[in-house]
This record gives C-alpha cells, sequence and structure tokens, in this order.
C-alpha cells in the first residue's frame, strides 16, 4: 500500500473543474481538516497545480495530474510530461481515465506508453480500467479489464510502484456507484491478475464511481478494495475530507 502503509488511499480528481479562488478555498479547508494525511492525495487541473503545491508545501498531502504525455519532451504541442508534473512536484497521475478513452478516443496502447513514461520518471501512475454498461449487459466484463491491465501494463516491469483504479464506466459520475459484490468480485479478479504477474507484488486496487460520504465507509470496508477514487464528490470539502477520515478507520 501507497498511503502511510496502513489507512486505504483516498484521491480527489477535480476533473475540469473551479477556478483560482474556488480551488484555493477547497484545498485549504481540506489540509485544515485533515492535517498530515499521506494516504489523501489531490488532481487538480493542471493550470492549478502550482496553486495545490504552494498549499501543500507543509503537507505531508500529496496531489498529481489527471493525464500526462506519451513522450518526455520535444514536438508535442499542448501535451505536459511525466517530468514536468515531477518539476510540479507530483507524486501521482491518473493514466486511462475513462474519460480519456472515451471522449478523447486513448486507446490500450496509448495508456501503455503513458504508463511508461509515468513509471521512468519515478511517478506513481494510477492507471484506470472499467467496462461500459453494454460490455457488463454482454457479460464480457472479466475479459474487458484483463485485457486494459494487459496491454496497459505491458511495458511495466513488476513489482512496481503503481496503483489500479477499477471505475466501472456506467458508475462515473451517475449517482449509482457499483454494488459492493460488484466491486469485491472485479477487485478480486484484478488482484488475482497482478499476482500472476509477480508473486511478491502488492499493487493497491481502488474503486471509482459515484463514491460519497454516505457510501464510502461500506465500499472501503470490502477488504479487497485498497481506496477509492473519488470525483464530483472531492468538489466539497466536507464531503471529500468525510470520505478521507473513513479511509484512516480502514487498513
Ligand atoms: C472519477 O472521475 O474518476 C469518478 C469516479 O467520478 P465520480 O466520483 O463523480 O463518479
Amino acid at each position: 500500500m501507497i498511503g502511510n502503509n496502513k489507512a486505504k488511499f483516498v484521491a480527489g480528481n477535480w476533473k475540469m473543474n473551479g477556478d483560482a479562488a474556488q480551488l484555493r478555498t477547497l484545498t485549504s479547508e481540506i489540509v485544515a481538516d485533515l492535517g498530515e494525511c499521506n494516504n489523501v492525495a489531490l488532481f487538480p487541473p493542471n493550470t492549478y497545480l502550482w496553486l495545490v503545491r504552494e498549499i501543500l508545501r507543509e503537507s505531508t498531502m500529496g496531489y498529481g495530474a489527471q493525464n500526462v504525455a506519451r513522450a518526455d519532451n520535444g514536438a508535442h504541442t499542448g501535451e505536459i510530461s511525466a517530468s514536468m508534473l515531477v518539476d510540479m512536484g507530483c507524486r501521482y497521475v491518473i493514466v486511462g481515465h475513462s474519460e480519456r478513452r472515451h471522449t478523447y478516443g486513448e486507446d490500450d496502447t496509448l495508456i501503455a506508453a503513458k504508463m511508461q513514461c509515468a513509471i521512468l520518471s519515478h511517478l506513481c501512475p494510477i492507471l484506470c480500467v472499467g467496462e461500459t454498461k453494454t460490455q457488463r449487459e454482454n457479460g464480457d466484463i472479466f475479459e474487458v479489464i484483463t485485457q486494459q491491465l494487459t496491454v496497459g501494463l505491458a511495458h511495466i516491469p513488476f513489482p512496481q510502484h503503481i496503483m489500479i483504479a477499477y471505475e466501472p464506466v456506467w458508475a462515473i459520475g451517475s449517482g449509482k456507484a457499483a454494488t459492493p459484490k460488484q466491486i469485491m468480485q472485479m477487485h478480486e479478479v484484478i488482484h488475482k491478475w497482478l499476482a500472476q504477474q509477480a508473486n511478491e507484488c502488492k499493487i493497491a486496487v481502488l474503486y471509482g464511481g459515484s463514491v460519497n460520504a454516505d457510501n464510502a465507509d461500506a465500499i472501503l470496508s470490502i477488504p479487497q478494495v485498497d481506496g477509492v477514487l473519488v470525483g464530483g464528490s472531492s468538489l466539497k470539502s466536507s464531503e471529500f475530507v468525510a470520505i478521507a477520515k473513513s479511509a484512516c478507520a480502514h487498513y
């Protein structure tokens, strides 16, 4: 486990939301309420990484980016490389989020290149995997996830400093989280797959998809869940702090 080696991990993905004033307030409130918490990380839009860095300067709380380039420098207009993120103090990066896959057409091969760049720069990437509603209805879910893991991690030697986030696409932003049984089944499959790559590898597997202050405790109580990736509920400090406090009670 990453974090304080005890508490489960909590990542707050702010997506493309907020402005400097709002995100300054949000970050300050979270830090004030949680204090020292190295099992929590914030993922602001890139333009506000400097601001989060400034507020977290004295804190053990981490932060990271929501995406990374597939190359480390050169003619890649509009992209931000893993080494630039490290330069900005990032510890983590989200790779292959469903919005990147489905809205921006990122495929597993591109995601694998991004994973490799993150690892080479010593960032901890959080690889997101998850099935669509149709894939679930067709009963393909274990094959879909195994394929995303196999290709997405093709260039990664195990054991490695990474995390996996299981985020069913139909649960993201829908207000309808997967059931504890669905989460447990898929996390078991992912843990088993990871163990086959290297016996000793202890890689955290997070759950994401409509996690909120009301359902966090039930989700974090599942032994196969090592933490949560939170979208909408990370934009309200009271909600996010409640989720993080719940995570600190589970290890
Ligand atoms: C996410 O953005 O990864 C996510 C899980 O969003 P939400 O919590 O809003 O479903």
